[in-house]
């Protein structure tokens, strides 16, 4: 006998979530929207558990056990950004068929949608039948660094398919760019600034470095296209350098961003040869390149998942059935789906609500798109686990 989960339990469902607050400004984080989902899934009958990352911070991770046929990960995380300029963004408030509040599209509205989705399958006889393991993931800190999603590959949890609800206005995301913050140091050598030609001035030198990046290494990238992201990036966010104007300026470093597509390897070597160009003739001058903790401790790899993938055509088959569009596109922003897809999972993004909408004021989700990303996960894991 199948109860099927309604669009107000998952709306419902929704709003309890957006109202624990979960991000880097709460006090405990992650720790009271973890324990509220734990308890949530053992009331469906769905065995669930914390996995602790730093401190009270867990990940959750609920299974409904299959068997030993190909297995299904939902993954979501479960941090968001602060209310910012957002009001009431705690207090989740539903208005014209459209459910207000931080996190509503990024991404709450998406678990609750898993859950239910879970929910509504362990309640049919169809949990009986799994022929592979169906999993929810809630990831700690994607919105600062991802190390909820390291820890859960580190401790072992692999499937063969993962689905990530980043918004995509139910889309099927098969690739995103990759980033690689980069830091250039250079030292030369300070001087009286009446006396330029004592010195070696790191100033200046960064500048030639960026107008080699602004013109070379640009013009390079932009060569690199994607069929579905576009070309490849770099741009310079950060410049530091030197302390008073009478000084020749000793050390500086450049802070640059690079988006890289999936097919790209070795883009540090890449900036050092360009740095290695303009320094490597000057006596006095020194430079390193290195890669910036943001995104090395968790690499912040690509994801280029094959069109002609099992979970992308299987995806294609469930969005036809509910007459929306099938064909795979590219998403901006990149997701802990590069992660999960560098550790082995084929992986999509695919989840309710616009991008466009997350980390503003207007973080929305429309109820319809709630319900319907219920019923696209449901569906998805019947068709990848139940023998047909
Ligand atoms: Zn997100």
């Amino acid at each position: 006998m199948t109860h099927p989960s309604t669009e107000s339990e998952v709306l419902r469902l929704a709003q309890d979530l957006i109202a624990l607050e979960s991000h880097c400004d709460a006090g405990d984080r992650e720790a009271n929207i973890g324990r509220f989902l734990v308890s949530w899934f053992e009331g469906a009958g769905i065995e669930s558990a914390l996995q602790y990352v730093a401190g009270c911070r867990a990940n959750v991770v609920a299974r409904m056990p299959g068997g030993d046929g190909p297995s299904l990960m939902f993954n979501g995380h479960m941090d968001t950004v602060p209310a910012g300029d957002m009001r009431d963004a705690f207090t989740p408030t539903v208005r014209d068929g459209v459910l207000w509040g931080r996190g509503a599209c990024d991404m709450k509205g998406a678990i609750a949608g898993m859950a239910c989705a879970m929910a509504t399958l362990a309640r049919s006889d169809e949990a009986s039948r799994l022929t592979g393991d169906l999993l929810f993931t809630g990831t700690i800190g994607e919105e600062t660094g991802s190390i909820g999603v390291k820890a859960l590959i580190e401790a072992g949890i692999r499937t063969d398919y993962a689905v990530v609800g980043e918004p995509t206005s139910m889309r099927i995301g098969i690739a995103h760019k990759g980033a690689c913050f980069i830091r250039i140091c250079l030292s030369g050598r300070a001087a009286h600034g009446s006396c330029p030609e004592q010195g070696v001035n790191a100033v200046s030198y960064a500048a030639q470095i960026i107008r080699n990046l602004e013109n070379e290494l640009r013009l390079t990238l932009a060569l690199r296209m994607h069929p579905l992201l576009g070309c490849s990036t770099v741009s310079v966010g950060r410049i530091a350098g030197g302390t008073q104007p009478n000084i020749v300026a000793q050390s500086c470093f450049i802070d640059i961003d690079r988006r890289t597509l999936p097919s790209e390897a070795d883009v540090l070597d890449e900036v050092r040869h360009l740095v290695s160009e303009v320094c490597n003739q000057v006596d006095g001058l020194s430079w390193h390149v290195e890669e910036m903790p943001e995104t090395s401790l968790v690499p912040h790899v690509a994801l280029g998942t094959s069109a002609d993938a099992i979970l992308v055509k299987t995806a294609l088959q469930t969005c036809e059935r509910l007459d929306l569009p099938g064909d795979p596109i590219g998403v901006t922003y990149w997701t802990d789906g590069g992660h999960l897809a560098s550790s082995g999972i084929e992986t999509i993004i695919l989840g309710p609500g616009d991008i466009a909408n997350a980390h503003g004021p207007a973080d929305r989700v429309a109820t319809r798109e709630l319900a319907m990303c219920m019923q696209i996960y449901g569906d998805l894991a019947r068709r990848l686990l139940l023998a047909s």
